[in-house]
Protein backbone atom coordinates (compact mmCIF):
# COMPACT_ATOMS: atom_id res chain seq x y z
CA UNK A 1 0.00 0.00 0.00
CA UNK A 2 1.23 3.28 -1.05
CA UNK A 3 2.49 5.88 1.78
CA UNK A 4 1.21 9.31 1.28
CA UNK A 5 3.64 11.64 3.65
CA UNK A 6 3.58 15.37 4.60
CA UNK A 7 7.00 15.65 5.95
CA UNK A 8 6.31 19.46 7.39
CA UNK A 9 3.19 18.62 9.23
CA UNK A 10 4.07 14.66 10.10
CA UNK A 11 0.59 13.95 8.37
CA UNK A 12 0.54 10.87 6.40
CA UNK A 13 -2.16 9.11 5.05
CA UNK A 14 -2.41 6.04 3.06
CA UNK A 15 -5.56 7.37 1.12
CA UNK A 16 -4.62 9.95 -1.78
CA UNK A 17 -7.23 12.13 -1.68
CA UNK A 18 -7.08 12.67 1.73
CA UNK A 19 -3.26 13.14 1.28
CA UNK A 20 -4.74 15.90 -1.74
CA UNK A 21 -7.05 17.41 0.54
CA UNK A 22 -4.57 17.77 3.53
CA UNK A 23 -2.26 19.56 1.04
CA UNK A 24 -4.99 22.21 0.59
CA UNK A 25 -5.95 22.82 4.39
CA UNK A 26 -4.19 26.05 6.26
CA UNK A 27 -2.00 23.81 8.72
CA UNK A 28 -0.67 22.66 5.53
CA UNK A 29 -0.11 25.95 4.12
CA UNK A 30 1.34 27.38 7.11
CA UNK A 31 3.66 24.50 7.79
CA UNK A 32 5.08 24.53 4.28
CA UNK A 33 5.31 28.10 4.81
CA UNK A 34 6.92 28.21 7.85
CA UNK A 35 9.43 25.28 6.42
CA UNK A 36 10.34 27.11 3.29
CA UNK A 37 10.94 30.29 5.48
CA UNK A 38 13.16 27.50 7.59
CA UNK A 39 14.73 26.67 4.68
CA UNK A 40 15.90 30.45 4.17
CA UNK A 41 16.81 30.60 7.65
CA UNK A 42 19.21 27.67 7.01
CA UNK A 43 20.16 28.88 3.22
CA UNK A 44 21.11 32.33 5.01
CA UNK A 45 22.64 30.72 7.97
CA UNK A 46 24.83 29.00 5.53
CA UNK A 47 25.72 31.89 3.78
CA UNK A 48 26.52 33.88 6.32
CA UNK A 49 28.75 31.34 7.45
CA UNK A 50 30.50 31.64 4.00
CA UNK A 51 30.49 35.46 4.71
CA UNK A 52 31.96 34.95 8.44
CA UNK A 53 34.74 32.85 6.48
CA UNK A 54 34.97 35.92 3.46
CA UNK A 55 34.79 38.57 6.34
CA UNK A 56 37.71 36.56 8.19
CA UNK A 57 40.09 36.91 4.89
CA UNK A 58 38.80 40.03 4.27
CA UNK A 59 39.66 41.10 7.44
CA UNK A 60 43.02 39.51 7.20
CA UNK A 61 43.30 42.00 3.85
CA UNK A 62 42.81 45.24 5.88
CA UNK A 63 44.99 44.28 8.59
CA UNK A 64 47.92 43.85 5.43
CA UNK A 65 46.45 47.02 3.77
CA UNK A 66 46.45 48.71 7.40
CA UNK A 67 49.70 47.68 7.91
CA UNK A 68 50.73 49.00 4.32
CA UNK A 69 49.10 52.28 5.05
CA UNK A 70 50.27 52.95 8.25
CA UNK A 71 53.73 51.61 6.97
CA UNK A 72 53.50 54.14 4.12
CA UNK A 73 52.08 57.03 6.78
CA UNK A 74 54.86 56.46 8.81
CA UNK A 75 57.59 56.83 5.29
CA UNK A 76 55.44 59.64 4.64
CA UNK A 77 56.00 61.40 7.85
CA UNK A 78 59.58 60.28 7.61
CA UNK A 79 60.19 62.20 4.60
CA UNK A 80 57.90 65.29 5.58
CA UNK A 81 60.27 65.48 8.55
CA UNK A 82 63.20 65.50 6.06
CA UNK A 83 61.20 68.31 3.69
CA UNK A 84 60.68 69.95 6.77
CA UNK A 85 64.57 69.80 8.08
CA UNK A 86 66.23 70.43 4.82
CA UNK A 87 63.52 73.53 4.13
CA UNK A 88 64.80 74.68 7.67
CA UNK A 89 68.61 73.33 6.79
CA UNK A 90 68.04 75.68 3.24
CA UNK A 91 66.93 78.64 5.19
CA UNK A 92 69.35 78.73 7.06
CA UNK A 93 71.55 78.08 4.95
CA UNK A 94 70.18 81.11 3.11
CA UNK A 95 70.07 83.07 6.18
CA UNK A 96 73.85 82.47 6.54
CA UNK A 97 74.78 83.46 3.23
CA UNK A 98 72.55 86.41 2.99
CA UNK A 99 74.73 87.58 6.17
CA UNK A 100 77.93 86.71 4.33
CA UNK A 101 77.07 88.40 1.24
CA UNK A 102 75.52 91.73 3.66
CA UNK A 103 79.36 91.71 5.59
CA UNK A 104 80.79 91.71 1.86
CA UNK A 105 79.02 94.29 0.62
CA UNK A 106 79.34 96.43 4.25
CA UNK A 107 83.02 95.73 3.39
CA UNK A 108 83.20 96.98 0.31
CA UNK A 109 80.85 99.85 0.49
CA UNK A 110 82.83 100.64 3.71
CA UNK A 111 86.12 100.64 2.41
ZN1 LIG B 1 1.37 19.18 5.32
Amino acid sequence: MKHYHCECCKYSSHIKTHYEKHLKTKKHKSFAEADEVTDKVDELTRLLNENDELTRLLDEKDKQLAFKDKTMKMMQDRFDRIDKLTNKQVEMMQNQIDKLMQIQIDKITNS
